[in-house]
Parts: structure tokens; C-alpha cells; sequence
């Protein structure tokens, strides 16, 4: 079993590097991509960058599992259960990097037998470096201490979702946005999952939610809002598995508030 200031040790030092990579990319006009199908891309950038992260990882972890957005089996639940699983976004927020946008970033987590270990996320254009672990009791950007917004009533608070690539499936997320639109101060979409849940985890965002997200994008940023002292459930308020699709992740205050809305 990896240990865990092993992993610390190389992703705090790895996710800088990967964000240097998609810095080097950000912002050329025509970034070559190809679609994933539908209205899903991927880009030189988000390939350029899984093969660096999993080329030094399999390096300094060579019997460790993989499970990265772009190179991910379809059935790729059969690996929740490994021992050292990392589960990898190279570039989460595709598309608003792809215009010239600064949300977007990487995400690598270390799960065993279905849980998260630890995890670290970077912001690259922001140069914000998070990261959580089971073995400590808070986590942490940029080496400071993280901590939710202590935001109590929907009134004064600002929350983010975002849509998910399935088209059908936005049906739903326009729903749960006319419930709430109603009731909060400022409900955003940013584009990127990832960006968003550090933010619930920072205390910049009071809650995000979505219908349809995969494990690359909550697994580290999880595990950093419940460190932080934040709740992270699924939709109908009940205890979500890494592999588990929706999600509901707020500051704890606003949990059962928010959860209401999402029907
Ligand atoms: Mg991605």
C-alpha cells in the first residue's frame, strides 16, 4: 500500500508541473481537439498532460492502478475496489480553457478499496495548490488552512452547478437552477467541477451540485470539503461512494436547505 506521505511528497510536487503544461497551452486561438461525442471534447492539452501524470506516477508507483478521464475503461467500476487506485483529471473544464477562460484544473486522487486516501487539486491559472488526507485533520491550499463559509441562509448565499455532457440529462439540471434561481443570491456556472468544489472547500462558493459527474471530478475535492468541514452527500442527502454520479456538496449549514431544491 502506498503511504500516504509518499503520495503527498509527489503530487504536491507533480500538479504544479501538469498545470505549467496546460499554462503553456492556455489561451493559443485553435487548440487542437476532437470530439468525445455529442457536444464532449477533448484537446492536445487534457492528452498532453494525463500521459505526464501517469508517466511519473507509474514511475514512482509501479504497481499502482489507473483510472484517468482519457484513457478510462467504459466499465470502469470494476476498479473501485483496488488497493492503489489514482484517479486522474488531466485538465477538468475543457471547455472554458479551451476559450480562454481560468476555470479549469487538475485533479489526482489515491483511493484504496473504495475510498479516498488523499488528494490534491491545482488551479493553474489561479496558482492554487489544495490538498487532503486522510491522515490529517485539516487540509489545505497553498499550505493555509482550509475552511467552508459559515453562510446560513440561501438568501445571502452563492452557489455554482454545472451541465452535464449528457444532453437529456440538462433537463434535470435546468430544473433544480428555476427552483433555486429563487431563492439564493447568485447561482453560477463556472465550468469546471472540479474549480468549483475546492471553492466549497475555500469557502468562495456556499454549495455546488450536479447530476452527472464521474470520479476523476469529485474523488480529491471531496475528501478537501470534509476536511474543511463541509458535507458532501448525493442528491437525495445520502452517503456518496466515490463512484457515485451525483452529487450535493455545501458548507454543512446549507446541506438540507439546498437539498430541498433538488427535485
Ligand atoms: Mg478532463
Amino acid at each position: 500500500m502506498i503511504s500516504l506521505p509518499e503520495a503527498k511528497r509527489t503530487l504536491l510536487k507533480l500538479l504544479p508541473q501538469a498545470g505549467g503544461i496546460l499554462l503553456r497551452y492556455f489561451g493559443r486561438r485553435g487548440l487542437s481537439a476532437r470530439s468525445k461525442g455529442g457536444v464532449d471534447f477533448v484537446t492536445v492539452a487534457d492528452l498532453a498532460v494525463e500521459r505526464f501524470l501517469i508517466a511519473w506516477l507509474k514511475k514512482s508507483f509501479p504497481d499502482s492502478a489507473f483510472l484517468a478521464e482519457e484513457t478510462a475503461p467504459k466499465n470502469f467500476k470494476r476498479l473501485e475496489k483496488k488497493q492503489d487506485l489514482w484517479i486522474i483529471d488531466p485538465l477538468d473544464g475543457t471547455a472554458s480553457f479551451s476559450r480562454h477562460h481560468p476555470d479549469f484544473a487538475v485533479s489526482v486522487a489515491l483511493a484504496g478499496r473504495g475510498e479516498v486516501r488523499c488528494g490534491a487539486i491545482y488551479l493553474p491559472f489561479f496558482r492554487k495548490l489544495y490538498w487532503a488526507s486522510k491522515a490529517e485533520t485539516s487540509a489545505s491550499v497553498n499550505g493555509r488552512r482550509l475552511s467552508v463559509a459559515k453562510t446560513a441562509s440561501l438568501a445571502t448565499s452563492f452557489l455554482a452547478t454545472g451541465w452535464p455532457w449528457e444532453l437529456p440529462l440538462r433537463a434535470t439540471t435546468a430544473a433544480w437552477q428555476r427552483n433555486l434561481a429563487l431563492k439564493v443570491r447568485a447561482l453560477h456556472i463556472f465550468g469546471s467541477s472540479v474549480a468549483d468544489l475546492a471553492a466549497v472547500a475555500e469557502g468562495r462558493l456556499d454549495g455546488y451540485f450536479h447530476c452527472s459527474l464521474k470520479p476523476w471530478d469529485t474523488a480529491a475535492a471531496a475528501l478537501m470539503i470534509e476536511k474543511a468541514g463541509g458535507r458532501v452527500t448525493d442528491v437525495h442527502g445520502q452517503p456518496r461512494r466515490i463512484f457515485e454520479p451525483t452529487i450535493l456538496a455545501s458548507n454543512g449549514r446549507l446541506h438540507n436547505k439546498i437539498l430541498k431544491f433538488l427535485k
